[in-house]
């Protein structure tokens, strides 16, 4: 079979792949040179976060107008609190986490930040006050220190040894013979997937957002290299409005707010004791992963 790519085939691929996996880079737009789907308002302002509200209200998406994907759903998230959300694979979580950050509309309903709506901001604004931590952190082929100072042009040296140590890859990176100067990515030292992850939690520490989206970010851990991630996310977290789309249980279960998804519906929403006392999908979810997790150990 021939297959033709054109680079702008090639480039579309990236954008996707980027967009799909919540990689948090508004810049890549403008350097896929990629308009992306939505659009700025003529008379968009700046998003103004004052205290890290972050409502869904009634929200309805498709990504084909055949299948509706979310289907009505409300949610609140107090500045400063964790809604965690769980479900299935394929119930929505990641698509609410993209619709956060804009990459795609609402079909119907409104998503607000601190009551703005987030369609009536400057797409530059929004992603300037949410950081993302994704499953996958995409590595430049640069050095270590620019992979980290991404988040943040400006850092001094100092608030970057300050974000690697809070991500705790600091240790790693000092060990390493070249240091910071460490050129990584594919034509560089290839990192394991907790240590790529740690230099995500490292940019987002040095962005120092008010909001945080965490996409299912310990999934494809260990779970020693998982307790590690944890203490760095948590500390990522403090002070910080946190949606955290969750797929191990155990990770979630001191998160202000749990919010179960199925199929696009929210089916339970409670904290960790609520939803045990319930008795209901949460419940039979945490009780099948703490067999799952016994038969790991
Ligand atoms: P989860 O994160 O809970 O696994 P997603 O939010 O990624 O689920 O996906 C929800 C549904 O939307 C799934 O049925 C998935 O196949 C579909 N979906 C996800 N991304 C796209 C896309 N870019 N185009 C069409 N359908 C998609
Ligand atoms: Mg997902």
């Amino acid at each position: 079979m021939i297959q033709i790519t054109s680079p702008l085939n090639f480039l579309g691929t990236v954008y996707r792949e980027i967009r799909q996996s919540l990689v948090d880079m508004g810049e890549m737009f403008h350097l896929l040179g990629q308009p992306s789907e939505v659009q700025d308002k003529p008379d968009a302002s700046g998003l103004k976060v004052t205290e890290g509200l972050i409502e869904l209200d009634n929200v309805r998406f498709s990504y084909d107008p055949e299948r509706e994907v979310l289907k009505g759903i409300s949610l609140s998230v107090p500045a400063g609190q964790t809604l965690a959300i769980v479900g299935a694979s394929g119930s929505g979580k990641s698509t609410i986490g993209r619709l956060l950050f804009r990459f795609y509309d609402v079909t119907q309903g409104a998503i607000r930040i601190d009551g703005q709506d987030i369609r009536d901001v400057t797409q530059s604004s929004l992603h300037a006050s949410i950081g993302v931590v994704p499953q996958d952190t995409v590595l430049f082929n640069d050095t270590i220190r620019y992979n980290i100072a991404y988040g943040n042009q400006d850092a001094t040296e100092a608030q970057i040894y300050a974000a690697a140590q809070a991500a705790q890859i600091h240790d790693f990176i000092m060990s390493l013979p070249k240091g910071y100067d460490t050129q990584v990515g594919e034509r560089g030292l290839k990192l394991s997937g907790g240590e790529k992850q740690r230099v995500g939690i490292a940019r987002t520490l040095l962005k120092d957002p008010p909001l945080l989206i965490l996409d299912e970010a310990t999934s494809a851990l260990d779970t020693g290299t998982e307790q590690g991630i944890q203490e760095a996310l948590s500390r990522a977290a403090e002070g910080r409005t946190v949606v955290t789309i969750a797929h191990r249980l155990s990770t979630i279960a001191d998160a202000d707010q749990i919010v179960v998804l199925e199929a696009g519906e929210v089916m339970e929403t409670g904290t960790h004791a609520e939803l045990l006392a319930l008795d209901g999908r949460y419940a039979s979810l945490w009780r099948r992963q703490a067999a799952e997790r016994l038969n790991d150990h």
